[in-house]
């Protein structure tokens, strides 16, 4: 198919073998007889014909030979990781990396005599010099979900290849839509479904993309093994989103563009984080390896936690949650959980706040943002 909106429209579609129906049917069943015919499926934690609708349009999109779905987006990236560790293997990646992530790596993997290396992800000598015998996997975000700094793709690839290195990367923020990393030389894309791909806060899912061979062998060790798979009505209410993935995402990208600037010159906020202003120090390397942005952004007020938190409660358009991706408007406070040590390592400034711009108009979402900093220091 041509386009990504013609893949998410119509790959898949198979109306003779649905009789008919214009929406592909919820195969809610664990089990496929084969006593009179074998169509090939066997059990719902091995493959699912809904689920493989979803797996396809989501590979296409990437530019992946095949993709498989998750029960959740930490299910997709403890399965990726677990496919290329050994014991005592050593992985390095974004100290500002998603928390979660960070803690399956660090501490959990350690009673496999697991260790990693933190950098910024700022350049790609960083990376090289953390490199060791046995470094198996470069884990990365891009951009990082709550300090939106980039990675440099194709450059770290191609050091990871040279290295005989696996390079993963969690591709949430940017959707398949803006960004395919695959075509930079990165191994596997991980992604959580639960946020734009999902859309509607309403599912909770993930997806491993990459070739053929490591998701056949992904299929049958991990995703088989720790049985961690979609549910099928879950991937029916994924290929429900991704039908509208990109006109949300236009709008996403639109509101978030919008409200960064605005943020930006406001006197109140000391600073913007979204690789989409131009004011980004990595706003050029952001052109090359993304097509969009998405709505996702964060900013520092000028107050001290006290007021940054009455600022943050005042606003009437945000829900408090450190979800995001959906319709509704979200704000998240990562900032206000660090002091001055513990902000350093973990990456995050003091007093961040992150918002998830959701779908509401541009306008009144800056109207309330305007008006609850202004009050702030009151
Ligand atoms: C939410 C999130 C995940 C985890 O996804 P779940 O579906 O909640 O397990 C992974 N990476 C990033 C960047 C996220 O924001």
């Amino acid at each position: 198919m041509k386009s990504k909106e013609d893949i998410i429209a119509h790959l898949g579609d198979e109306y003779d073998r649905y009789l008919g129906a214009i929406v592909p049917p919820i195969f809610q069943n664990s089990l496929f007889t084969r006593k009179t015919v074998n169509h090939g499926y066997t059990y719902t934690r091995v493959a699912n014909p809904t689920t493989e609708i979803a797996e396809m349009k989501i590979a296409a999109l990437e530019g992946g030979e095949a993709a498989r779905c998750f029960s959740s987006g930490m299910a997709a990236i403890t399965a990726a990781l677990a496919h290329y560790l050994e014991k005592d293997s050593h992985v390095i990646c974004p100290r500002a990396v998603y928390t979660p992530t960070k803690g399956f790596l660090e501490t959990y993997m350690k009673k496999f005599g697991c260790e990693v290396t933190l950098v910024s992800g700022d350049s790609v000598e960083e990376f090289e010099q953390a490199i060791r015998p046995n470094t198996k996997v470069i884990y990365l975000e891009s951009p990082l979900s709550n300090i939106f700094t980039l990675q440099d793709l194709e450059a770290i690839s191609a050091l990871a290849n040279s290295r005989g290195i696996a390079t993963i990367i969690d591709n949430t923020w940017a959707t398949p839509l803006y960004q395919n990393p695959l075509e930079y030389g990165i191994d596997l894309v991980v992604h959580s479904a639960s946020k734009y791909l999902g859309g509607h806060s309403d599912i909770l899912g993930g997806v491993v993309v990459g070739s053929k061979e490591t998701l056949e062998a992904i299929t049958h060790n991990e995703r088989s093994m720790f049985g961690a798979v979609m549910d099928p009505h879950q991937s029916w209410l994924l290929i429900r989103s991704l039908r509208t993935l990109p006109v949300r995402m236009k709008q996403h990208q639109e509101n978030g563009l919008k409200v960064a600037s605005f943020l930006e010159q406001h006197p109140l906020v000391s600073a913007v984080c979204h690789p989409g202003l131009t004011s980004h120090p990595q706003y050029e390397l952001g052109r090359k390896q993304m097509t969009g942005y998405s709505g996702l952004l964060s900013f520092v007020p000028k107050g001290d936690k006290q007021q940054i938190m009455k600022m943050m409660k005042s606003l009437r358009y945000f829900e408090e949650g450190p979800s995001w991706g959906g319709f509704e408007s979200l704000i998240n406070s990562p900032g206000l959980w660090v002091n001055e040590e513990t902000s350093v390592l973990a990456g995050i400034p003091v007093g961040l706040l992150r918002i998830s711009v959701g779908l509401e108009s541009a306008d009144s979402i800056i109207d309330d943002l305007d008006r609850a900093l202004n009050e702030m220091t009151r």
